[in-house]
């Protein structure tokens, strides 16, 4: 299956930082004996971290063979206890308010099936009935992580040592009844107040990306050969499994509003659906509510031959703001964190997958709007995009309040994954609409954004060349798409999150073609968009 490993750069250079955070990480430990038992030690109550350090300097005058590491996050540690002593260390644990775990040949089991007598409250049982009713869902599990502090042992064993050995990455995910899968561990990224842990599933090599925050919570996804995971928590150590079959997602583009559709019954010609443009039917709505300024007609497109961008050019950061719906945010416990967050690190991820490591998303905010979704994706991203038509006024102002470039709208309907005002938009253009469910499992945060920077769909089905004649997507064959590639146009395959590029090598062969290389165009004109504000 899919490996795409050849052209990632695991990004573990954070992990130096991580280490220098806390030298207790790169104590040398020798001569271990074989009798040791592997415990985590944290504190019974939170905001006691210190008391685990205190315990390990007692135990270490009176068991002079006890080591012990420090786990950064948390703040809790992993220690080395021989056997003998465990039941000595527990007692002594229990008087001073302090948690001994053994590590069993589990310890890496990141998610289990929940406990069948688990009680859910009020919210928690809304968010799995909104799952269970979604129309791409096949299927739904409760799950169950373990302690902050062991997860962090698991995520993070030897994260930094690139001399440890390929088993010190690798965790077990459930996926319930009785099926797991075996993740390898490709890279973490450590982030101010979270991190970004990646991996491949060992059998089939598709992507892993799962956030984790030091209070022990997870979000993310798993991208399985016709199937999409998506892990919800739920508050506590469950969580939500999400199993979405990749046949039923949306498809990238909802077709036009079938009052637009009178002058053009034929479904296959629909531009909304080939091109991902809604400025095409722009005329036709013209009118129905009060026009948009001069200013703000459309411009007229203009075939733009950027020069390209310098080989190791500065960071281009293009600042990001995202709405969402009330709707939207009823599928999440915390929508911020689980999916807006989700979404952005998976473009970025794209972008670096694809040679464009330079050109980054920025989230510069995100809030709720009171925004009522009724009507099309279309509808959707005209009112967040016009001024003055009584629909979601407050963005204009916390776009220029926060300079962002960018703004998309998170909307909680499948008629589509998402929708552009328009392929190479302006400044006073540059909003797009995105489905909940695929804004970070389709990439399609990305997608859009894409489509509003200048990229276009594969040609297959879209055969307009301006204003790049190589900013297309590429598929190959049956076997995978690009992110600006549908389904339709390799017979269901996967989406892989690059950016069509001849250079990039997606095992072994070319993701483009000097015709098809949208990477150019988003290299050429992610510079553009960054200036918008
Ligand atoms: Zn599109």
């Amino acid at each position: 299956m899919m490996d795409i490993r050849a052209v990632r750069m695991a990004p573990l250079v954070a992990c130096v930082l991580w280490l220098g955070m806390c030298p207790a990480l790169a104590q040398v430990q020798t001569n271990t004996p074989r009798d040791d038992v592997e415990v985590i030690v944290s504190p019974r109550e939170s905001g006691t971290q210190s008391r685990v350090r205190d315990f390990f300097r007692s135990m270490k005058q009176r068991i002079a063979s006890v080591t012990g590491q420090v786990l950064p996050f948390t703040k809790c540690e992993k220690w080395s206890v021989p056997k003998a002593n465990l039941e000595a260390v527990k007692k002594e644990a229990a008087k001073r308010g302090v948690v001994v775990t053994e590590l069993g040949a589990d310890w890496n089991h990141v998610m289990r099936s929940a406990p069948a007598d688990t009680q859910l409250n009020e919210k928690q049982r809304a968010i799995m009935e909104l799952a269970k009713a979604g129309k791409a869902t096949a299927g739904v599990k409760l799950m169950a992580a373990p302690p902050p502090a062991v997860l962090e042992h698991a995520l993070m064993k030897d994260a930094n040592n690139p001399a440890a050995p390929r088993d010190a990455g690798k965790i077990t995910v459930a996926l319930g009844d009785n099926r797991t899968k075996t993740i390898i561990r490709t890279g973490v990224e450590i982030k101010p107040d979270m991190c970004i842990w990646r991996g491949v599933v060992e059998e089939t090599g598709a992507l892993v990306t799962l956030m984790w925050w030091p209070n022990g919570r997870m979000a993310g996804t798993m991208q399985e050969p016709g199937r999409i995971y998506s892990i919800r928590h739920m508050g506590g150590p469950i969580y939500a499994m999400i199993e979405m079959g990749g046949d039923r997602m949306p498809q990238e583009h909802a077709p036009m509003p079938v009052r637009l559709r009178s002058d053009d019954p034929n479904a296959r010609d629909d531009p909304l659906v080939n091109q991902g443009d809604a400025s095409l039917l722009r005329p036709v709505t013209l009118g129905m509510r009060t026009p948009a300024p001069p200013a703000l007609k459309q411009p007229q497109q203009k075939q733009v031959v950027a020069p390209p961008a310098a080989p190791g050019a500065a960071d281009v950061v293009i600042d990001v703001i995202i709405a969402y719906t009330r709707k939207a945010a009823a599928n999440y416990t915390d929508i911020k964190n689980e999916l807006v967050d989700l979404s952005i690190e998976e473009a970025n991820e794209s972008f670096r997958m694809s040679g464009l490591g330079n050109i980054k998303l920025r989230l510069v905010h995100a809030y709720q709007t009171s925004y009522v979704e009724e009507g099309a994706h279309f509808d959707h991203v005209w009112r967040f995009a016009d001024r003055g038509d009584g629909y979601m006024e407050e963005i204009h102002g916390l776009r220029d309040k926060h300079r962002a470039d960018v703004a998309v709208l998170i909307v909680d309907d499948p008629q589509g994954c998402g929708l552009a005002t328009r392929v190479y938009a302006d400044a006073d253009e540059a909003f797009a609409v995105v489905h909940h469910d695929c804004a970070a499992l389709t990439y399609s945060v990305a997608h859009e954004i894409g489509h509003l920077i200048g990229a276009r769909h594969e040609p297959t089905m879209d055969k307009v060349r301006t204003p790049f004649p190589y900013g297309h997507g590429y598929v190959n064959g049956t076997k995978w798409r690009d992110i600006m590639s549908y389904k339709e146009s390799c017979d269901g395959c996967p989406r892989v999150p690059v950016w069509s590029n001849p250079k990039v090598l997606i095992k072994g062969e070319p993701a483009g073609t000097p015709q098809q290389d949208n990477a150019r165009v988003i290299s050429e004109q992610a510079a553009r968009v960054a200036g918008f504000r």
